[in-house]
């Protein structure tokens, strides 16, 4: 068992490839709300969870709804691939500027078993390679990702890490 420890007043950042799990995880460990994911602003921007052309919009909107709930002192969960490194410094930017610890959480499956689960879904209309494309994004160390600014950080990599979790939450 993995006990992953995260500040109550904090930006939580999944890190992962599509099909790695992240969604299933947050619906696990976290509230519906709490979670603030691509997808869904996506789906509020463009009607289309997939629409790529909507992207910048429907980030504009997660930083949006990031920072509102920051600012409010909401515990906050950002559900997207976060696989580059400015995707993950503006989040890092968001949280220092509502004074919140931000916490990094990669979960990191073998390529094989994220592609298994890609061909096994019906909702995502694109092909394998963009997985493989994704897992050479996917950070490695921890120490890389604490330079970026990143207070706490958690790599999970294996479905066994992944499925011994236990979150806790910190004053
Ligand atoms: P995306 O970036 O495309 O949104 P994701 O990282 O959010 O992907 P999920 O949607 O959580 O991934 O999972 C992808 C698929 O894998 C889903 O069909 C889900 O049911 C399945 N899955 C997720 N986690 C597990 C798990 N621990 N064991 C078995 N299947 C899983
Ligand atoms: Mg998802």
């Amino acid at each position: 068992m993995t006990t992953i420890r995260l500040p109550m007043m904090g930006l939580v950042v999944l890190i992962g490839t599509t099909g790695s799990g992240k969604s299933t995880f947050a619906a696990t460990h976290f509230g519906p709300f709490e979670t603030v994911s691509s997808d869904y602003c996506r789906g509020l921007v463009a009607d289309d969870v997939n629409d790529q052309s909507a992207s910048t919009a429907a980030f504009d909107l997660l930083h949006h709804i990031v920072g509102v709930r920051l600012a409010r002192g909401r515990f906050t969960v950002v559900d997207a691939t976060n696989l580059t490194r400015s995707a993950r410094a503006s989040l890092i930017a968001l949280a220092k500027e509502h004074d919140v610890l931000p916490s990094a959480l990669v979960l990191d499956v073998p390529t094989q078993v994220a592609i298994q689960r890609h061909q096994a879904r019906t909702d995502r209309p694109f092909g394998v390679d963009v997985i493989r494309r994704q897992r050479a994004q996917v950070p490695r160390g921890v120490g890389a990702l604490r330079k970026e600014g990143f207070r706490n950080v958690y790599l999970l990599d294996s479905e066994q890490e992944i499925a011994d979790v236990e979150i806790v939450r910190t004053p």
